[in-house]
């Protein structure tokens, strides 16, 4: 088959490692005879440069029209950079905004899978370790706390301020569709986090998530209130499977899940619609500091692309393949600096690329 991918390589190091991923992805298409045709657009602060917004209509319906979108990073250095004292909607990130609303991206995908030879960087005791990791955090990414009505004004005198807290059985319907479509390419499990002893909206998810796993009777679905998945992710991680959850518990659950995995630059992301378009990306920022010095690590980019493979187009034995050569990489000991450790071979970012993508077999 062919696919239509639109890359946004983006600044700092993101063109190097949305480089490495399309080699990798070239590769995979040779080895199991696939093709990709890839179309590069602007967005973030090359975009600015050339054509003064962050995101234009042009690029964001090349996106629109392609089978999937493969991300780098935007942004520039906080604080130093030419993009940084400028509105809000005039700003690098604010392109990441308009493509995700431009998009209807509802559904963000961030795995927490920790590799044996990479344990050292987990902050976790061995003894909770056990035998490693290998979870999702399904988050809704477009309701909730973050979109409600909001304000701030005076009460009896006292400065008040409002968030609301919304959603409507529709939009968690489609987000637990798509946690539960996706634990089916998994191990069948899903935990639904909520907090369902105090919340109204979350008494709704409930509700609405167990009327949804009546489709999925292979599935096992429970229930987990928010509190208590914060301390078991550090407590048990192993336990986890897919965790389902609305947007606020999300962003604060996945930012701790990828801690305990240690290493930023191993992270994959991937943000869907309700079809199975996708934009694919790293969990990691630009970077500014080390671009254009070849000592990115591309690997988070590499296993955005896996994701693609799997959730857009079906290819799970290609996303396998891309996998099982990173972690053949990995156990053959090559590093790139941010994963350094001794007794390791150092290589740079484009090395990396290269290593994994000879690894690639059926
Ligand atoms: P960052 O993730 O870019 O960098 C944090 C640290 O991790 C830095 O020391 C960096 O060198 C290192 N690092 C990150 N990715 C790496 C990789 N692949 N290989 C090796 N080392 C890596 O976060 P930041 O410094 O807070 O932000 C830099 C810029 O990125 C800012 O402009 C920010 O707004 C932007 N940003 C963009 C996105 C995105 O595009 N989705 C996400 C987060 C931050």
């Amino acid at each position: 088959m062919n696919y239509h991918i639109t890359t946004i390589p983006g600044d700092g190091i993101g063109p190097e490692i949305v480089k490495e991923a399309c080699k990798v992805l070239n590769q995979a298409g040779q080895v199991f005879g696939h093709s990709f045709d890839f179309q590069e657009v602007l967005m973030g602060g090359c975009s600015i440069d050339a054509y003064g917004v962050p995101l234009t209509e042009e690029a964001l319906e090349t996106a629109r029209n392609s089978d999937a979108v493969l991300l780098g990073a935007v942004g520039g250095d906080v604080g130093n950079s030419r993009w940084y004292d400028v509105a809000p909607n005039l700003r690098p990130e604010a392109g990441l905004l308009a493509i995700r609303k431009g998009l209807n991206l509802f559904a963000n995908i961030r795995p927490a899978y920790l590799y044996r030879e990479l344990a050292g960087a987990c902050p976790l005791k061995e003894s909770i370790i056990g035998d490693g990791f290998d979870l999702v955090i399904m988050r809704e990414l477009t309701g909730g706390l973050y979109f409600g009505e909001r304000y701030t004004k005076e009460v009896d005198g006292v400065v008040t301020a409002v968030d609301t807290l919304t959603y409507n059985e529709n939009e968690i319907r489609r987000i637990a569709v798509k946690a539960f479509d996706i634990a089916m390419k998994r191990r069948k499990r899903v935990i639904s986090v909520d907090k369902a002893n105090v919340l109204d909206s979350s008494r709704l998810w409930r509700n609405v998530v167990e009327q949804v796993a009546k489709d999925y009777p292979e599935i096992t679905l429970s229930h987990m209130l928010v509190d208590n998945c914060a301390m078991q992710l550090v407590m048990n991680p192993g336990q986890f499977d897919v965790i389902l959850t609305e947007n606020m518990f999300g962003d604060i659950l996945s930012d701790e899940a990828s801690m305990i995995t240690g290493s930023i630059g191993m992270l994959s992301s991937a943000s869907m619609n309700e079809s199975k378009f996708g934009l694919y990306e790293p969990s990691h920022g630009s970077a500014p500091d080390i671009a254009g010095k070849d000592l990115a690590n591309p690997i988070a980019t590499i296993l955005s692309a896996a994701m693609m493979l799997r959730y857009s187009f079906d290819l799970d034995a290609e996303a396998d393949a891309v996998e099982k050569a990173v972690q053949q990489v990995l156990t053959e000991g090559y590093r790139t600096g941010d994963i350094y450790g001794e007794g390791c071979k150092k290589v740079g970012c484009a090395k990396m690329g290269d290593l994994i993508a000879e690894r690639i077999a059926r």
